[in-house]
This record gives structure tokens, sequence and C-alpha cells, in this order.
């Protein structure tokens, strides 16, 4: 009867550990943040140059009027568009 109770609590142990075991990796797989809806992304016109390989971008939407430089070639690319 004592192997019957082991198993028993031995399987209680187990569920628990894997319950909470679930719950941290679901907190881990959550993501760190949320992303900010649509409408509070601004409409800018920036146009980068890669300054390695010359390639051009231009940004049109963006967090902010003046957002981090996109990469290119693993390096930061270069505004050109003129400052107002
Ligand atoms: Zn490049």
């Amino acid at each position: 009867m004592g192997t019957v109770i082991n198993i028993v609590i031995a399987a209680g142990v187990f569920y628990f550990i894997m319950k909470t075991g679930l719950k941290l990796l679901g907190g881990f797989s959550q993501p760190m943040a949320e992303p900010p809806p649509p409408g509070e992304m601004r409409k800018v016109k920036l146009n980068y140059r890669c300054d390695i390989c010359g390639s051009e971008a231009r940004m049109t939407l963006a967090l902010d009027e003046q957002p981090p430089a996109p990469r290119h070639c693993l390096e930061d690319m270069i505004l050109i568009t003129p400052v107002e």
C-alpha cells in the first residue's frame, strides 16, 4: 500500500512542478514590451544612405519624428534628408 501512496504523491508533485513550469514558460514567452498601436506611428519622410555600400532607403513611418537610423551593412545608415 505504501508504494501506491508514494506514486500518488509523486504524481501530485510532478503535476505541481509541470503546472509551475508551464506558468513560468508562459511568462517568458510573452513579449517584453507591447508594440505601440499603429495610430501612434508618425509619418516621416527621411532618407538614409548606407555609407558602406551606398544604398539609400526612405523611412515613411516611424515611432518618432527622429527615429534611430536603420542599419545596413551592420552599420547605422546616415540621414541625408536636410533637417528643416
Ligand atoms: Zn549597405
